[in-house]
């Protein structure tokens, strides 16, 4: 590859972030490799990564133009981009008329780029005059912002992945990143190689590929993630392996962290969580002995009833030793998708404002209305994700507007997010594929321009602000969904949509948060295009960003310390096994596909690697239900059904099965859908679903 002909760009798939060097030949194909120059991947890239060319090039799915319908059973028929607004303006305008702004509202997603989330956002909540915008976003990373803002005062992850080389103990807990994020666990792993003297601790109820590079797995019972947490935190403190200096100059709180990790002993802590105790007592040795100590963690964690209380009680871990604000060392949440926390910073989530502000403060929706010149903000919260499609349901939201994802595979109980579709007045489908479930639903579907047809930034879990140039014209009449949302912003006549391109989005963002703990008042394109990526925060244009945060130990809280917190809920709170329903389904991620495979499922090279959704079963619960490997098995809850092959090993715990969570209708049907059977539960802070925990059975299937 002529590497000075190339455009430098990002991963579109987790949240790690690569950077890529893409190039396109004179008959127009493209190919693509790891930036050796880029500081996230070195020039590695995982398989997704790699095959991004193959996804790239195959239009045979896309959406060439809007296409309309003019009532649900009307067939859906090829429109102009005018009539396509005009039509969204008349039934908005009329639904907001009758019934309030809050009987609409937008669903997004963590794909999409921060302009994007930022036009969403202002288009809403400043000029519609609701807050009902969230993302699919809310059903990974909302406990952890809401732990890190109850610790440290803002949704801020305080470290780099350049951290990871200075660290010697890694606490990985409810995260598989061998498989969901290769190229950071790649690093750990050679730094690992490089370094016998450096832990590596795994807490999951499966015997992950992760597995394979610990010291010490700890294979919990599902949903004790906090008393693990806990009996750790009570070790530490009663061995006095806890940094005393840090904890009383620097945070508050203490007491109530102390009271909450002595409520039971290590002995009735380590039988709660199915573990012998010396593992609890030898993964607290690691951890207090460490120079160094980073602890990551994702869904294992947030995607629970008890989400927040098992974010802040990880969080307590990093306070008590002090292991924060230095190198090496800090809590460090694995982001999901390529923009999850470009999205947050611009509010992208009904609970939320732009630049980190706070909804609940009347000075913060001032400022922010008056910046944007629209309506008062809204003090009401939102709905979130799942509470959106809850109000379809009802009848209560009439319309919805759905931008790059797809909730009829990605949401739980996927039976009920179908019916609240079927009930909606009206379904706008803003989208680059036709494969997509949802699509099925739109009474309107936009075609959107996809990864290299457009321009704009994303933010990887590090902080790391990086801009993606436009390489392709997209297919027929698709267009940058910047363009989509300003389009609509100017047909409902919104003053000051009038951008002409996505530069002056990004430039409206980034003075939006000057002055705020994320300033990046001192990025522009020119600046990302001629220097690279920064880190925020970027205050002013010689600044050259910000690879850890808290190095001061002032922390982003009112009185500048860090806050333990005892979690509200030390006891798993999730659906109740019974013998109807006696196993726990766990759902995730496999290596080689991408949420509900609507670009991996295009690549043959990825179905080699897994090819067809299935359950992973213990031998034991196998052996009662008479099931062998590869069989075809039955699993049923009050929800629904699934219907896929087993694998049976002892890599996960007696009690319990899993089964990955992105196929979705296959030849029309939704057998292989793990989110038939996942509950309705939300943690009722972060209002993150339940994935990880749903009561079913398992049978053989019989043939009629
Ligand atoms: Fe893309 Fe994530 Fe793989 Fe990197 S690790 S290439 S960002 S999918």
């Amino acid at each position: 590859m002529k590497k000075n002909n190339a455009h430098k760009t990002i991963c579109s798939y987790c949240g790690v972030g690569c950077g890529i060097l893409v190039e396109k030949d004179s008959k127009g194909n493209i190919s693509v490799e790891g930036d050796e120059e880029y500081p996230v991947n070195m020039g590695m890239l995982c398989s997704k990564g790699k095959t991004l060319n193959y996804v790239a090039q195959d239009t045979s799915d896309r959406i060439l133009y809007p296409e309309m319908r003019w009532g649900r059973n009307h067939p859906m028929q090829r429109v102009s981009w005018d009539t396509a607004m005009d039509r969204a303006v008349g039934v908005f305008k009329s639904i907001i008329n009758k019934y309030g702004p809050d009987s609409v509202g937008f669903y997004v997603s963590g794909q999409c780029l921060t302009e994007e989330y930022y036009l969403v956002n202002k288009l809403t909540k400043g000029f519609i005059g609701t807050n009902n915008v969230d993302t699919n976003s809310r059903l990974c990373m909302s406990s952890a912002v809401v732990g890190y803002k109850k610790t440290l005062g803002e949704d801020s992850v305080p470290i780099s992945y350049a951290d990871i080389e200075l660290a010697d103990c890694f606490f990985i807990a409810g995260a598989n990143p061998a498989w969901c994020h290769p190229i950071l666990f790649r690093r750990l792993e050679k730094h690992k190689e490089e370094n016998p003297n450096v832990k590596v601790i795994v807490v999951d109820p499966r015997k992950t590929q992760t597995c394979a590079s610990a010291d010490l797995h700890l294979q919990i019972l599902p949903g004790t993630d906090v008393i693990l947490f806990n009996a750790i935190a009570r070790y530490l403190i009663e061995k006095k392996k806890i940094d005393k200096d840090f904890i009383k100059k620097h945070t508050v709180n203490f007491d109530a962290c102390k009271e909450s990790a002595f409520q039971y002993s290590l002995r009735e802590a380590a039988q709660l969580c199915g573990i012998p105790v010396e593992e609890i007592r030898k993964a607290a040795q690691y951890i207090g002995n460490a120079k160094g100590f980073i602890s990551m963690w994702t869904m294992g964690l947030n995607q629970s009833v008890i989400g927040v209380s098992k974010n802040v009680a990880l969080l307590n871990l990093s306070l008590l030793t002090g292991q924060i604000g230095k190198p090496g060392s800090g809590p460090f949440s694995l982001t999901g998708q390529p923009n999850a926390m470009g999205g947050r910073e611009v509010g992208g989530m009904a609970s939320l404002l732009a630049a980190h502000k706070d909804l609940g403060n009347p000075s913060h929706r001032q400022e922010v209305s008056n910046f944007w010149g629209g309506k008062e903000i809204n003090p009401k919260p939102g709905y979130t994700a799942t509470e959106m499609f809850d109000a379809l349901d009802e009848g209560k939201l009439k319309a919805i507007w759905i931008v790059c994802t797809n909730p009829v595979v990605s949401l739980p109980n996927a039976k009920k997010v179908e019916r609240a579709l079927k009930k909606a007045s009206f379904v706008v489908v803003q989208d680059i594929s036709h494969d997509s479930e949802t699509t099925k639903y739109a009474d309107l579907l936009l075609p959107a321009a996809g990864w290299l047809e457009k321009e704009g930034t994303m933010t990887n879990s590090e902080r790391r602000i990086s801009y993606l140039p436009k390489v392709l014209d997209p297919p027929g009449e698709a267009l940058p969904d910047v363009e989509i949302l300003w389009k609509f912003a100017q047909k409902m006549n919104f003053k000051g949509f009038n951008y002409t391109n996505a530069s002056e989005v990004y430039d409206e963002h980034c003075l939006m948060t000057k002055g705020t703990n994320i300033d990046i008042s001192g990025l522009s394109y020119d600046r990302l295009k001629n220097e690279g990526s920064f880190q925020w925060p970027v205050p002013h244009s010689k600044h050259m960003g910000t690879p850890r945060l808290f190095n001061d130990k002032r922390f982003f809280t009112n009185d500048s310390k860090a806050h333990f917190n005892a979690p509200q809920k030390i006891e798993n709170q999730s659906e109740k096994t019974s013998p109807e329903f006696p196993l726990i389904l766990n759902t995730g991620r496999v290596r080689d596909q991408w949420h509900t495979r609507t670009k991996t499922g295009k690549v043959q090279r990825l179905l080699t690697h897994i090819p067809e959704p299935y359950l992973e079963m213990n031998k034991v619960d196998a052996y009662l239900r008479q099931l062998k490997e590869g069989d075809i098995a039955v699993v049923k809850n009050v929800r629904g059904t699934a219907q896929v092959k087993v694998k049976i090993n002892f890599d996960i715990r007696e009690g319990m099965v899993f089964m990955p969570m992105h196929w979705g209708k296959i030849l029309g049907k939704d057998f292989g859908r793990a989110n038939n059977l996942t509950s309705n539960l939300i943690d009722p802070i972060s209002k993150e679903p339940d994935f990880k925990y749903a009561a079913v059975e398992v049978k053989k299937y019989i043939k009629p």
